[in-house]
């Protein structure tokens, strides 16, 4: 599938929607900027800038497919609710509280843990 940013926008909603993230209290996806990689040099990534502001970037070479889109979209909401909470945020950016949310956000959408 051919990504754009309203497409990945449209994830982020969905997933929002959903447990455990529902419970998040995440930024609206109109306070995030949605920007499709045309590189292969990441997957996906998240940056936080301005003190409030966010990027998600999914690449469209490695999350072609919905599956993918999803599971990386999941992967770096995990980073922007840890951003979002600097006493969580120490420790490296997949810290432990990181994989303890990944468990849970895997064990809910059903990803595979071990790519995740
Ligand atoms: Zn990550």
């Amino acid at each position: 599938m051919h990504l754009t940013p309203a497409i990945l926008r449209a994830a982020y909603v969905m997933l929002d929607e959903c447990e455990p993230f529902s419970r998040w209290n995440l930024p609206d996806a109109d306070d995030i900027e949605f920007d499709v990689g045309k590189t292969k040099r990441d997957m996906a990534c998240c940056h936080f800038y301005d003190q409030r502001k966010f990027r998600i970037m999914i690449s469209q070479a490695y999350c072609g497919i919905l599956h993918t889109l999803f599971e990386n979209m999941a992967h770096e909401m995990i980073h922007v609710h840890i951003f979002r909470h600097p006493r969580m945020n120490r420790g490296g950016e997949h810290n432990a509280a990181w994989h303890r949310y990944a468990d849970r956000v895997c064990k809910s959408f059903g990803f595979d843990r071990s790519r995740f």
